[in-house]
């Protein structure tokens, strides 16, 4: 039967952007929705930015830029980055949008008229010089329990114990440098243990119904047995979100709208395309329509989607989510992604390099349907995808086509020998079991069979040995059985890749001149089916692909705006306070410029070379193009700059320092100079 489900995928938080951590749940979330579709069923694949937030207001600030332009610019890219991925959303929206608005007021408003919704005053720790409210991140101060300095005012990454801001010891505002004062407000909350029975009903059935893993049930039953606490969805202004309709001066914290903007998104797209958007959204007419609605999310935010979510849903008199299908995280070569090893990789610097195929064929042969994190090894990575993708699968059609055209003017044999036909239906069968493998998640089991099948197939054809019938004219007629039935096995394979590898696919489709919408596409092989020439399907991964890759985001992390580039202290103007042996630690040198330039490709960046008297001639890169657009001007000027820093290797060279420069980032950055008079090498103190 055909199944009718709204897909999502966690919405990407606007300040940053789409790193390769990202990717798996996309790209789960994408094949997904392709091998659904190609087993017959309707899905609607949607996704937006979360756009709100306390995060997005202060980055847009330090930009000199409203949030409304940065969330813009982080949209474009976004979609620019998924796009490129292939992941194939029907509608990419932004929560920052009126029809995510109208949805957030008129759930909030339900809530509240069936009193769901308290308020109460609640002491909070304000930054007097910014007058504001600090979230908890951006409180820092002495652990509490084992007196590390720096810590956050939700947990200490030292010694892991949570606590509340207030139990910090000398705290500061990251934001100020300010000290907090503790302050009252009024905050609204939901009365989330209103909702309990519905929960554990909710629950129930999508334990019945396979919409939760058995890590997810569990870890809700522990939630439930904890208690249920309010949640507080309301934040003080300053704040970048939607007010309350009631409440002027009172914002919904951004994890109340997040989620509504996978509704949201879908409304945009059923008025675009003439859908139903009740028969997915309303508890009643879902319920009537048996639509579904699927989110996948990393496991890190299973407590919003699978509490606060279905019952705000619930709430509004809309439908609850049929399946959150949870995943774990990706590390790189076995650790968590690090910048300063390169293993931290935005989406934009992997396509620079490498094909978006290629990850996503190595994600779905590691992915499975639990909460296991997954491990990008790059030699793996390298040695999956050439031996799989281009050793066994490309292979077949590599090596038949030839005979194919060279000897039957591409057209593929008109009537089938009955044991070449048997091979065929029992490679079909063999692969029956990947259209479910798919819909349970289980795209590493489903990778296997088609392996498992093309290695027979390459296998098969070693011992028929083609290139020797084609040396026999006698053997004309076997060569074009053999040949066909490699192509035929090709395509078969091809159909149940095509959810995992589209772009590839789609080019071996041009080369078979047939194309599958549907697994059943391919159950018949093709007979008197005239192919398009040949061109190769993918290339082998060349390993200097892979550590130019992790090169350039090394020096990404350099060229990065603002803090990276520029010394930290200009752009945060109140840290802890250092001994003047810290001070020490720092090699400032005053430098001659000696050239100045632009960088071919790079886009923030100016090439320095300094005559740095004693210490030689120094080539330093510097992010201050935008601050500094004719450079040859600055010629003959004195900097200043770190000379004993860590020299580092970037795209376009090795850079051997910092100079420093003062201001917010971008056009307002001002070099520090020095007398003219000062002597090149002199230092600094
Ligand atoms: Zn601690």
């Amino acid at each position: 039967m055909s199944r009718r489900i709204l897909a999502t995928c966690a919405l990407p938080y606007a300040n940053g952007p789409i790193h390769i951590g990202h990717m798996v749940e996309h790209v789960q979330g994408d094949v997904w929705a392709r091998a659904m579709r190609m087993a017959g069923h309707t899905v609607h694949f949607v996704c937006a930015d979360d756009a709100h937030g306390t995060p997005i207001m202060l980055r847009a600030q330090r930009e000199g830029i409203t949030p409304e332009q940065l969330i813009a610019d982080s949209n474009t890219q976004h979609q620019a980055d998924f796009r490129d991925f292939h992941i194939g959303y029907d509608h990419y929206s932004s929560t920052h949008g009126e029809a995510n608005r109208a949805l957030t007021v008129r759930i909030y408003e339900a809530l509240r008229d069936t009193r769901h919704i308290e308020s109460k005053s609640v002491r909070q720790f304000y930054d007097p010089d910014k007058d504001m409210f600090l979230p908890d991140r951006f409180i820092k101060g002495e652990c509490p329990h084992c007196h590390a300095r720096d810590q956050y005012g939700d947990s200490c990454e030292v010694c892991g114990k949570t606590y509340t801001p207030t139990d910090l010891i000398e705290p500061y505002s990251v934001i100020s440098g300010a000290r907090p004062v503790e302050k009252e407000s009024v905050h609204y909350f939901v009365r989330l243990g209103d909702f309990e029975p519905m929960l554990r009903e909710w629950l129930a059935e999508r334990r019945q119904a396979g919409g939760l893993q058995v890590e997810v049930v569990n870890k809700l039953e522990e939630w439930f047995s904890d208690g249920l606490r309010s949640w507080d969805i309301s934040r003080d202004a300053p704040y970048f979100g939607f007010e309350l309709p009631d409440a002027p001066g009172k914002f919904f914290y951004v994890w109340l709208d997040a989620p509504v903007g996978y509704l949201a998104s879908f409304s945009e797209y059923a008025a675009e395309a003439g859908l139903d958007r009740d028969a997915f959204l309303e508890a009643d007419a879902a319920a009537e329509a048996g639509t579904e609605m699927v989110h996948f999310i990393g496991k890190d935010i299973t407590y919003f989607h699978t509490l606060f979510w279905p019952a705000m849903l619930h709430g509004a008199g809309l439908r609850t989510p049929s399946a959150v299908y949870v995943h774990g995280f990706l590390t790189v070569n076995g650790a968590k992604m690090s910048k300063s090893r390169g293993t931290f990789i935005n989406a934009r610097t992997y396509l620079e390099h490498l094909d978006p195929d290629y990850l996503r064929y190595y994600l779905a042969a590691l992915l499975g349907p639990t909460l296991a994190d997954l491990d990008l090894d790059f030699k793996a990575f390298e040695e999956r995808v050439n031996s799989h993708l281009v050793g066994k699968w490309a292979n077949i059609a590599s090596r038949c086509a030839g005979f194919v055209h060279k000897f039957f003017d591409g057209r593929l044999t008109d009537a089938i020998a009955p044991e070449l036909r048997q091979r065929y239906d029992d490679a079909v069968a063999r692969l029956q079991p990947c259209a479910e493998l798919f819909e349970k998640r289980e795209y590493a089991h489903a990778m296997r069979l088609v392996m498992g099948v093309a290695d027979d197939t390459n296998a098969w054809i070693a011992e028929k040995a083609p290139w020797k019938m084609a040396k026999d004219e006698s053997q004309r007629e076997q060569l074009h059985q053999v040949a066909s039935m490699a192509i035929n096995l090709f395509r078969l394979l091809s159909a149940w890749l095509k959810p995992v590898i589209p772009a590839t696919v789609a080019r071996a489709e041009t080369f078979l001149s047939s194309t599958s919408s549907q697994f059943g596409d391919v159950d018949m092989p093709l007979a008197g089916h005239v192919l398009a020439p040949f061109q190769p399907l993918l290339t082998r991964i060349d390993p200097k692909k892979i550590q130019a890759m992790i090169d350039d985001s090394k020096s990404s992390m350099n060229a990065a705006p603002a803090p990276a580039a520029t010394p930290a202290t200009a752009t945060q103007p109140a840290t802890p306070t250092i001994g003047i042996d810290d001070f020490a630690k720092l090699d400032l040198r005053v430098g001659k410029v000696t050239v100045c330039e632009h960088v071919e490709g790079a886009d923030k960046l100016l090439r320095f070379e300094l005559d740095a008297g004693e210490l030689g001639s120094r080539q330093i890169f510097s992010g201050i193009k935008a601050a500094y657009p004719e450079p040859e001007k600055l010629v003959g000027r004195n900097v200043v700059f770190i000379a004993n820093l860590a020299p580092r290797k970037m795209r376009f060279g090795l850079s051997e320092g910092m100079i420093l420069s003062a201001g917010e980032g971008g056009a307002d950055l001002k070099l520090v100079e020095v007398d003219a008079a000062a002597r090149p090498g002199a230092t600094v103190r």
